[in-house]
């Protein structure tokens, strides 16, 4: 057992952060860790801040996974760690004003003071350049270990200040191990799992074990099969955001009034009695970053419509082509056939262009009915 046994799928990653942890002469004091949504980026994060407050048996084991130095990193509860797993749009200046602080002090028991950031493309180019001189040249024992989808995602001048590593999309089968392994899942609904994920690993989770993942999964696949004429394809946009809506939403609302209570209950205010007006720019900075919250959430969950969509018209072309590689949607292959005997390779093709432009315009906020429709039009039958 190790701190990296939950890194799936990633054997040169784990061995060049392991080989930091435990040499001296391999270290650095910047990291960009990148890869695509659900590679295990801040997984990797945490098992390499174990690895390096591990104080093992014996010494310097680089993760053993069972000291406490391990244990309290790996639960986020090390004193010398700091993560920012924002759930915001971005990341705020002050914010990372406070993390600089932080990491300007020297660690109070462990080997190193470990500062990850989960999303560090959710920044300002301001807040980046503040950051920059923080990284540029860190304390001695400060470890800096930023995460981004990719190197293009962070500003040019930080990704020439830190080491990468580049996380790849594991393999099914490998994420279904983990499933198997961790969470004691049945072999087959794993892989089935893992698959319809495409490896993204807390989504394979989620929809191994909750039946209402798979079946709105399911609903947004059926969705695309039912438009026939431009009529359906403006519901079926309809449809598809207002399920994001609701996913969102669902998400969000028990932690949004939570939130809220904490708040009033710190103001000292009773809930239903009427807000003192100073008071007032308080309640209003926290329903402005709920909001800001769920419109992310919203825009997350939509994406990942867009690239189920995307997995079946995948899957059409493997069969238009008689390729002989695994469908990702195994459970809707008879769709899959008859979609593919509808229509030829060209059209499946344009199809999956019109998805991906529509992730592009969601990607630079455009209204997302106003992308989203125009991707249902482009996916009607032709002629
Ligand atoms: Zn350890």
């Amino acid at each position: 057992m190790s701190v990296w046994d939950d890194v799936v799928g990633q054997p040169d990653a784990v061995a060049t952060l392991r080989r930091a942890a435990t040499d001296p002469a391999a270290m650095t004091h910047a990291w960009l860790v990148t890869g695509p949504p659900g590679s295990g980026r801040s997984v990797a994060a945490r098992a390499f801040a174990a690895a390096l407050q591990c104080t093992g048996s014996g010494g310097v084991t680089g993760g053993c996974g069972r000291c406490l130095a391990c244990t309290t990193t790996l639960a986020g509860t090390h004193p010398d760690l700091t993560v920012v797993a924002t759930d915001k749009v971005v990341i705020a200046i002050e914010e990372v004003r406070s993390l600089i602080m932080t990491a300007a002090r020297t660690p109070s028991t462990g080997r190193y003071r470990v500062i990850v950031v989960e999303d560090a493309d959710r920044m300002a180019e301001r807040t980046t350049n503040v950051l920059l001189k923080a990284i540029e040249e860190p304390p001695p024992h400060t470890v800096w270990v930023l995460c981004a989808p990719s190197a293009q995602d962070v500003l040019p001048t930080i990704r020439s200040r830190c080491r990468g590593v580049v996380l790849r999309v594991p393999p099914a089968p490998d994420v279904a191990d983990l499933l198997v392994r961790r969470d004691g899942i049945d072999a087959d609904v794993a892989l089935a799992a893992a698959r319809a994920a495409q490896s993204h690993v807390g989504l394979a989770r989620r929809l191994a074990r909750d039946p209402e993942a798979r079946e709105r999964r399911g609903a947004v696949l059926e969705i695309a099969q039912r438009i026939r004429g431009v009529g359906d394809a403006v519901l079926a946009a309809g449809e598809l955001v207002e399920v994001s809506k609701a996913e969102a939403t669902s998400a969000t609302a028990e932690r949004d009034a939570v939130e809220r209570a904490e708040l009033m209950r710190g103001l000292g205010v009773q809930e239903g009695d009427t807000l003192p007006p100073r008071l007032r720019s308080q309640v209003k900075q926290l329903e402005d970053d709920q909001k800001r919250r769920a419109t992310r959430r919203q825009r997350d969950v939509l994406d990942r419509s867009m690239v189920d969509l995307l997995s079946l018209y995948r899957d059409v072309l493997v069969v238009q082509l008689g390729a002989t590689v695994d469908l990702v949607n195994v459970e809707h292959a008879a769709a899959v056939r008859t979609l593919a005997a509808d229509s030829t390779p060209e059209q499946t093709i344009r199809r999956m262009d019109a998805i991906g432009v529509a992730r592009e315009r969601l990607e630079g906020n455009v209204a997302p009915l106003l992308a989203v429709e125009a991707m249902t039009v482009a996916l009607r039958p032709q002629g």
